[in-house]
């Protein structure tokens, strides 16, 4: 699975942290803000009521234990590039070119690295089905590919559908 979301949900469903790639990064981590290593932090954990100001432990726990500057979260940002370091930039590619079918879920296509990923996929002749509430640059893409479909539904109500359908082609081998 190649995912921009970064709210960790896919895990908390039981998704496999090592065949998901996070290509936004994820909130559930923080790192350096002056990189000064490539370690990832559990995302620091500080509740304030309103009004309340920053306790100077608190603001310790915002910051690197190597160098001393502030943590950032570990997603990305919007001047910021893909890389394969953090974000499986090549990872991504790499998967892209090895998909037969590709369901792209619930998402607006806004970006350059999921735009590649589908470009890839229609390039080798795989197939794309894009699963959306409205229309969006993936299903304007599909329209205009034979290759190309669009479901427009919830994907709560569409991907069990699909799960139905790989399992009887299972068994049907
Ligand atoms: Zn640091």
């Amino acid at each position: 699975m190649i995912t921009q979301n970064v709210d960790g949900l896919h895990f908390k469903a039981g998704t496999s942290r090592e065949k998901t790639y996070l290509i936004h990064g994820t909130l559930e981590k923080a790192r350096c803000g002056k990189e000064c290593s490539n370690e990832l932090y559990s995302y620091p954990e500080i509740f304030l009521d309103k009004g309340q100001e920053l306790t100077k432990d608190q603001i310790e726990i915002l910051k690197c234990k190597k160098c001393g500057h502030f943590l950032r979260p570990h997603v990305l940002w919007f001047d910021e590039r893909y890389n394969e370091k953090y974000f499986k930039l090549d990872s991504s590619m790499r998967t892209a070119k090895e998909t037969g079918l590709l369901l792209i879920v619930g998402t607006s296509g806004a970006t350059n690295l999921p735009q590649r990923i589908v470009e890839s996929v229609l390039s080798r002749q795989g197939i794309i089905i894009d699963i959306n509430l409205k229309e969006n640059y993936f299903s304007e893409v599909a329209d205009k590919k034979k290759n190309g479909y669009t479901l427009t539904g919830k994907s709560s109500d569409i991907l069990p559908e699909f799960v139905e359908l790989f399992k009887k082609l299972d068994t049907a081998k």
